[in-house]
């Protein structure tokens, strides 16, 4: 593992010592606006339209966050937009690498203190952008670091964004060696459940997919939403026509079992989850990924494996399974290989594509459920999240 230099913060936020403050959300930002709205935000401040293209051009073409280093403005219209649209939203307090610098985690503190985190993954051909939606989550699974915390609010639609652009900036550096310098993938697995905080994470996707200087430009089939199933949520999402990638993190086919480990599945149980999901497939033509943590000896028997492949056979989907990287405390470990390797066969030889996830970034915390934003609490906070989805 590397420490990369520790940014400093001002005195008034101690890097060890975070304050309890009120969660708020965020002043307003320019990627919480669209094209238009932005040209009549920047007349109401008294400066001509073509600046919003202008500081559009930079922040979502160029990748540059800081006014300061958008010099062809003028000085007396810098200090009058900074605060109105570009104020600071994402402080970083930690970055962590490994994996040869190909994985690297960020840990940002938000204007009021709370903590998030985000993961960039080089790969030969992409690079990945792993963020959180939320500080905290509410959804409280049982072997998820950031279940465990609580939910301590949604982030806004800027605080999302303001995640990606800046990684694909660290990617655009050259940063991650062996990888393109080109950000090309947005995964929502990071701290937070996305639908649960939904208008902003689709405003997120909008902005992500609007073409520059709009927008980042992303192709909408490179960003994977991951949730826990909030079945109204994604029939909303059936309806927005978008065609994000969706993933269900199931990780029981058994409503016994997935009332325990996704408590949510008391409210909407298997069945109906996974009508909703096949719903998106089959309106998208998108292949659904289901998320599925192996658990030993909870959640990893044979038998639930072939229960998988009966419900799963002749859908398209495919199965994502991620060894469980187990929280600090927790009674729960990952399965054995050789178990692995058994659930894999038997879900292979039921006709449904299986992929076993590899385990980036967990030298770093920066791994599944692992983001560790709560270490720096001192509150047994948790931090959640994840990896990505392994092809
Ligand atoms: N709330 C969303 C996104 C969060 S995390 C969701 O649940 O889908 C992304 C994935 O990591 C989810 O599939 C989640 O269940 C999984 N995950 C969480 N904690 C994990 C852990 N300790 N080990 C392995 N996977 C974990």
């Amino acid at each position: 593992m590397t420490i990369l230099p520790v940014i400093p913060t001002s005195p008034d936020q101690p890097d060890a010592v975070p304050t309890r403050r009120r969660p708020s959300m965020p002043p307003r930002h320019l990627a919480d606006l669209d094209l238009a709205a932005r040209k009549a935000a920047v007349t109401t401040l008294g400066e001509p339209a073509f600046r919003a293209k202008q500081l559009s051009t930079h922040y979502f073409g160029r990748l540059v966050r800081d006014i300061d280093e958008m010099t062809d403005l003028p000085a007396a219209s810098r200090a009058r937009l900074t605060d109105d649209l570009l104020p600071t939203l994402l402080t970083p307090v930690r970055e962590l690498a490994c994996d040869d610098g190909a994985t690297r985690k960020t840990l940002w503190r938000l204007h009021d203190g709370a903590l998030v985190e985000s993961v960039l993954m080089g790969y030969p051909d992409r690079v990945t952008a792993c963020v959180s939606s939320q500080a905290g989550c509410g959804m409280a699974c049982p072997f998820c670091a950031t279940g465990q915390q609580g939910l301590t609010r949604n982030l806004s639609i800027a605080e999302i964004v303001d995640q990606v652009v800046y990684l694909a900036g660290v990617a655009a550096s050259g940063a991650v060696t062996g990888s393109p310098p080109r950000l090309s993938r947005v995964v929502f697995m990071g701290m937070g459940e996305p639908l649960a905080n939904y208008p902003r994470v689709i405003e997120a996707v909008r902005r992500l997919t609007a073409p520059a200087p709009e927008g980042l430009g992303l192709s909408q089939r490179h960003i994977t939403v991951s949730t826990v199933g909030l079945v109204p949520a994604m029939r909303r999402l059936i309806a927005e026509e978008l065609n994000v990638t969706l993933a269900l993190s199931l990780h029981a086919p058994d409503d016994d079992l997935r009332d325990e480990l996704v408590p949510v599945n008391q409210r909407w149980k298997v069945a109906e989850v996974l009508d909703a999901a096949f719903d998106y497939a089959a309106r998208t033509g998108r292949r659904i990924s289901i998320e599925y943590a192996l658990i030993r000896d909870v959640n990893d028997q044979p038998w639930r494996a072939d229960l998988l492949g009966r419900i799963l056979r002749g859908k398209l989907a495919h199965v994502n399974l991620i060894p469980l990287n187990p929280t600090p405390g927790s009674k729960w470990d990952a399965s054995p290989k050789p178990v692995e390797r058994e659930f894999v066969h038997r879900l292979r030889a039921a006709g449904v594509a299986t992929t076993v996830r590899d385990t980036r970034g967990r030298e770093i915390d920066g791994a599944c459920g692992q983001l560790a934003a709560g270490e720096l609490t001192e509150a047994g906070a948790g931090g959640a999240a994840d990896a990505e989805v392994a092809r």
